[in-house]
């Protein structure tokens, strides 16, 4: 029997006074914060919601959604993390797939909730930040009394984030205790001596998505350090937050150290506290990781994984680094690179792969993972899982649906998702490699490439370029720039400058509307 929390009630017990949650310049202690969860846990059990019932959590990062996660987890509950950015219609889809019996969110965000209850099972409403109509306050909704950690199974779900996948309506994806427990202590291993004592962790990164709820926050609660949850991502915010709480770990997605490296007093921010940094959930271009290094003196880490994998699957340590991999399968993990055929592909001698003129179609194919933190399964969708594993001698691998490769060191390159992949004229194009070279160009703040269609071509590769302040630059001296450097048939010939790049809140660029899709 284990419980994912059970090991926070540890650290309150040894060690009550440490800081557990800060915000807005108020700390709880480990007492404090284990105090609060026994009581959301209670509240939750005196209406009836326990083993196995779903609770939505529809909040930015705030105290309230640490409190509101870990005590519906030691209550036995699952957790529906939903984006607090999501409108009626996408949070009604959530809420009715889940089942979720209860909905934590904020005040303003009450009238939301309310106009999708009927069409959905949620009973009770609680408000975060102000009393609302047809919800119970937060502070109102906890007990009085505590209750005790409800025991569950290692393959219990405890957590049900929604992720879109490729196509379609988001898919609910079972994550279960050991798939979080296993995946949250194994990435605390992979800093330089582990996770300390008195560690502090910038908690920018969004909870509703994996790698915020399980690297930032459980990774940090598991060991006894103390989370800065920061409801949204300011450059200038968050470096002050660095500085005057001298916080030592930083997660981010590459655009967050894009952000910061292009500030226009981004040499005066002072990041001298932070031991680690790493970046995943996208490519981290290798000039933004260069340009970060060089202004603060920080090594900068990539790491890989998806929600389907609790997230991280591989990752870049001390001990094995490779600017450009996304680094090693951690602990626990293993992967493969297979062709349509599901035969592997063999590794190239020493990554990463010479761009120019190197056919990556020759070395490549889809990364397949299989480790104690891949999902149980989608929830409720017998057709998404079956194409989304394939058993082979008692292994269940996954399919992550990114294309990739290896070198005989063991590290792993991401070269793109299959399905961002151009062809144009019957060359395969992967955008991320035009955007690895357009970030190199001292006039680009930010680039994304996409496929668009073209009538001699089928598709044609085309470049959405966020200029630098002040640069002087031409779309055509891009073109020229890309073309002078990759074989022909790469090159965007079309080229657009913009001032900001559609992106989800993790960071993802939404290409499908640079292409103009529906
Ligand atoms: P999500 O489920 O939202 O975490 O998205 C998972 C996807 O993010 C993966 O399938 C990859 O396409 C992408 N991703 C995450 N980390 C990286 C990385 N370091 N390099 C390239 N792509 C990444």
């Amino acid at each position: 029997m284990v419980n994912l929390v059970s090991d926070i009630g540890s650290t309150a017990a040894e060690s009550p006074d440490a800081p557990a949650l800060s915000y807005d310049g108020q700390t709880q202690t480990y007492e404090e914060f284990w105090s609060r969860t026994g009581r959301f846990a209670a509240a939750l059990d005196d209406r009836g919601v326990g083993a196995g019932d779903r609770v939505g959590i529809y909040l930015p990062n705030l105290p309230q959604y640490v409190t509101a996660f870990t005590g519906t987890l030691r209550a036995g509950g699952i957790v529906v993390p939903m984006n607090p950015q999501y409108k009626e219609r996408e949070i009604s889809h959530l809420l009715s797939d889940s089942g979720a019996r209860v909905v934590v969110t904020l005040a303003d965000l009450v009238p939301v909730v309310r106009a999708v209850q009927a069409e959905t099972g949620v009973e009770h409403v609680v408000s975060v930040g102000g009393e609302a109509e047809g919800a119970t306050s937060f502070e109102a909704f906890l007990a009085d009394e505590e209750r005790p950690v409800v025991e569950r199974e290692g393959d219990d779900v405890a957590v049900q984030p929604y992720t879109s996948g490729t196509t379609g309506q988001p898919k609910g994806v079972l994550l279960t205790h050991e798939n979080l427990g296993s995946n949250a202590r194994a990435t605390g291993d992979l800093m330089p001596g582990g996770f300390q004592d008195g560690d502090r962790m910038l908690g920018v990164l969004p909870l509703f998505h994996i790698y915020g709820m399980t690297v930032t926050m459980l990774g940090t609660l598991f060991e006894g350090g103390a989370y800065y949850p920061l409801p949204s991502w300011d450059a200038q915010g968050a470096a002050a937050l660095i500085a005057e709480e001298d916080i030592t770990i930083m997660h981010g997605v590459p655009v967050m150290y894009n952000d910061l490296i292009n500030q226009p007093n981004a040499e005066a921010f002072d990041l001298s506290s932070l031991r680690f940094a790493n970046s995943g959930g996208s490519s981290l271009p290798v000039e933004v990781m260069r340009r970060f290094e060089d202004l603060y003196d920080v090594d900068l880490y990539e790491g890989y994984g998806l929600t389907e994998t609790s997230p991280v699957t591989h990752a870049n340590s001390p001990e094995a680094r490779r600017p450009g991999s996304i680094g090693k399968p951690i602990d626990g993990v293993r992967a493969r690179i297979v062709d349509g055929a599901f035969e592997d592909v063999p590794p190239v001698e020493r990554g990463p792969v010479d761009e120019e003129g190197a056919d990556l179609n020759d070395v490549t194919g889809e990364l397949v993972v299989a480790g104690p933190n891949v999902m149980k399964g989608y929830y409720g969708l017998p057709e998404a899982n079956e194409e989304a594993f394939t058993d082979e001698d008692g292994t269940r691998w996954f399919h992550t649906g990114d294309i990739g490769y290896h070198d005989e060191d063991g590290f792993f390159y991401v070269v793109d998702r299959a399905k961002h992949m151009i062809n144009t004229a019957g060359y395969n194009v992967y955008p991320r490699e035009v955007e690895e070279l357009l970030f190199e160009h001292p006039a680009v703040a930010d680039a994304a490439v996409v496929g668009v269609p073209d009538e001699r071509r089928g598709e044609t590769v085309k470049a959405f370029v966020v200029p630098a302040p002040d640069a002087e630059v031409t779309e055509d001296d891009l073109r020229e720039y890309c073309l002078e450097r990759l074989a022909e048939y790469k090159h965007p010939r079309e080229v657009e400058f913009v001032e900001e790049l559609p992106r989800t809140t993790t960071g993802k660029v939404q290409k499908f509307e640079l292409r103009g899709d529906e």
